[in-house]
């Protein structure tokens, strides 16, 4: 899909691998100018050199201080893609507190703060914005052994209509998108648990294992551009089918 963000500047969290990366990649090509947020510094050297001009910004975003002082003085965000997230599985009677704490504050409390930090900036310098949750059919079907997982999926889906119904005043529209399996270094994790493989096959009519991140991506910019104008508080399934049963 090919949109224009030109004189736009993005930000994406969780730049480094997958979903994130291609993100970058595409938003770079369309035009805007980009914050990569990300965990590992290699990953945002290498994507770097593919994306000339790109601003890397190293930090962990499960630690609030250090979010806190790396974003706080970002400058201008026109949009943002909250995507980094951590998929950490355990059977329900043995999750800890580590997972439940280091998933919740990675995956639901760093887009909370990192979208009030970007969304603080947008209304300050009175400029309308697009904000993009990346969640997944976790948030909205049960999958075994991501009990935490989910619940921060889940959580996600009310904190998007939320954050949608206070921003909108401020011409912020929030959305999410919901994928099924995507084959990244997180779905082929996900994918080892034979359950869930067997639920893919079964559950998807297209008889896809998975959804491309391509086809996650389109649906990303899609909601970024005005290409959406009349649409907040929303998401897109990008799910195989998957909850047509
Ligand atoms: P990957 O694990 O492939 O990539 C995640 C990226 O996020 C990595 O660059 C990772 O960096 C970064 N990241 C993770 N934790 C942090 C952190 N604390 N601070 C900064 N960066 C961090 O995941 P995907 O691309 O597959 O997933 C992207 C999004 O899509 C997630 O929100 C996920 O929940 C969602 N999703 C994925 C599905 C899938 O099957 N893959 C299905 C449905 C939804 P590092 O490796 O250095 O930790």
């Amino acid at each position: 899909m090919q949109l224009n963000f030109n004189g736009l500047r993005a930000l994406v969290t969780g730049a480094g691998k997958g979903i994130g990366r291609d993100t970058v990649k595409a938003l770079c090509k369309s035009g805007a100018r980009v914050v990569a947020v990300s965990r590992t510094n290699e990953d945002l050297v290498s994507l770097s050199k593919e994306c000339p001009g790109l601003e890397p910004m190293c930090v962990d975003l499960g630690d609030w201080e250090a979010t806190e002082q790396a974003l706080g003085s970002v400058g201008p965000v026109d949009l943002l893609v909250n995507n980094a997230a951590v998929a950490l599985q355990q059977p329900f009677l043995e999750i800890s507190k580590e997972v439940f704490d280091r998933s919740f504050n990675v995956n639901l409390r760093s887009v909370l703060q990192v979208s009030q930090i970007v969304a603080r900036g947008m209304i300050s310098q009175g400029v309308p914005g697009s904000i993009v949750n990346i969640s997944s059919i976790a948030g909205l079907v049960s999958l075994p052994h991501l009990a935490v997982y989910c619940s921060t999926k889940g959580a996600m889906t009310m904190l998007t209509k939320v954050m949608a119904l206070e921003l909108g005043p401020h011409k912020i529209r929030v959305n999410s998108v919901n994928p099924t399996l995507v084959l990244t270094a997180m779905g082929q994790s996900v994918f080892e648990n034979p359950e869930i493989a067997q639920r893919m096959k079964e559950r998807h009519p297209q008889q896809k294992l998975a959804a491309e991140v391509q086809d996650v991506v389109n649906s990303i910019l899609f909601l970024l551009s005005d290409c959406s104008a009349s649409t907040t508080g929303s998401s897109i399934l990008v799910d195989c089918g998957y909850l047509v049963s």
